[in-house]
């Protein structure tokens, strides 16, 4: 049985800031992820892409970020349970719980924060007829490794963030120009990535097709061609090397869904005038996986949330005792010797 003070599930960019707001705090945390490795989406689907809305940071990239959250949580000695998916909680008779993992990892502790982010994803395909064929052959869902694409024929689908960041990067960082796909001619992204697009069209550096969509894909071992629809006008095979439809991730909240919590729009209901905690004391959500009026998904206002739900595990791991906060300038971020 591992003890601490907070068990952490989600080793996101929020689980990770957790672990430093409950060090200066003098809680120990231990995490639990699904994944091998540590930092949720920024890891796993934009480790290469930069963020422009972190405080302090003009732009970072995603995969730096996580860095620098692991090396801010390393004087407080945080615990990690990586590759196993915490499946079920228990409440204790004396108010702790155990959380338990599918490879039957035990952890106890008196408080616990849910970070779990989107839970499980799973990206959203296209409906075309042999795309399992040319899956990692030519065709993939997340850009991993953007050295991969460079200055290979490439085309991207979808009108959200995500296609047109990628669709700007490689314009203007390949040698060739990059084809983008969308379904009508409205995007659903911020209003600086569509004027950039437009821009980078009049360059040559993006061929952007609206009212368009990929319908065919054909090859050999690996893709080797597109067949484009754009309406009104005849469909056109179009040789490839890589097609990237970025339509967005679908959620799934996975075991965390059935614990009891009070679920909205696949998402944790907190009480967000508080502290974030859920309708079972004790239980808080932080970052993505919770939900409340006006919640907005991004990685500051994870931090935020983070920040208050400790305040309130002090409180029920120390309820006897009053914390006085302290700015880190005047406190310092002073090391922070293990409980357990
Ligand atoms: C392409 C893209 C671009 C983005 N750009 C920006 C941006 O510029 N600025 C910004 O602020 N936000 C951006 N976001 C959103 C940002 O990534 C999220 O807000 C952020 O990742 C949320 O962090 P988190 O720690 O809450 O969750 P996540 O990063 O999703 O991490 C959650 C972790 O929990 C784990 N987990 C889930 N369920 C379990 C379980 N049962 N057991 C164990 N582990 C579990 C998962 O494996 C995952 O590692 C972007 C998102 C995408 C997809």
């Amino acid at each position: 049985m591992i003890k601490t003070d907070i068990i952490i599930i989600g080793a996101g960019p929020v689980g990770l800031f957790t672990i430093f707001e409950a060090g200066l705090m003098k809680l120990h945390c231990h995490v639990i992820d699904a994944i091998p490795q540590i930092g949720g989406q920024l890891k796993e689907i934009y480790p290469k892409k930069p963020i422009y809305d972190i405080p302090g940071f003009p732009s970072v990239l995603a995969g730096d970020l996580i860095d620098n959250l692991e090396k801010q949580a390393e004087p407080f000695q945080p615990g990690f349970t990586l590759g196993e998916r915490a499946e079920d909680i228990e409440k204790q008779e004396d108010g702790s719980f155990i959380v338990t993992t599918n490879e039957g990892t035990q952890h106890q502790a008196p408080s616990v924060i849910i970070a779990g982010g989107l839970g499980s994803f799973e990206p959203r395909k296209p409906l075309v007829e042999n795309l399992p064929a040319f899956e990692k052959k030519g065709i993939e869902y997340m850009v991993r490794e953007p050295e991969l694409f460079l200055n290979k024929r490439l085309f991207i689908s979808g009108g959200g963030d995500s296609a047109l960041d990628w669709a700007i990067y490689f314009a203007e960082n390949s040698e060739l120009p990059v084809g983008l796909v969308h379904r009508s001619d409205m995007f659903r992204a911020h209003k600086d990535s569509v004027d950039r697009v437009y821009q980078l069209q009049e360059k040559w550096k993006i061929e952007l097709y609206t009212h368009a969509e990929i319908k065919k894909v054909s090859g050999g071992s690996q893709l080797e061609s597109i067949e484009l629809h754009q309406k009104e006008r005849e469909p056109k095979t179009i040789d490839v090397d890589y097609w990237l439809p970025l339509f967005g991730l679908s959620p799934k909240l996975g075991p965390i869904g059935n614990w009891g919590l009070e679920i909205e729009k696949n998402a944790i209901k907190v009480d967000h005038t508080l502290d974030y905690q859920t309708n079972t004391p004790g239980v808080f959500a932080v970052g993505d996986v919770n939900t409340y009026p006006g919640k907005l998904k991004l990685i500051l206002c994870g931090f935020h949330e983070a920040t208050l739900a400790v305040q309130s595990c002090y409180k029920i791991i120390n309820p006897d005792k009053k914390f006085t906060m302290k700015y880190t300038t005047v406190q310092g971020v002073q090391g922070f010797e293990k409980v357990v």
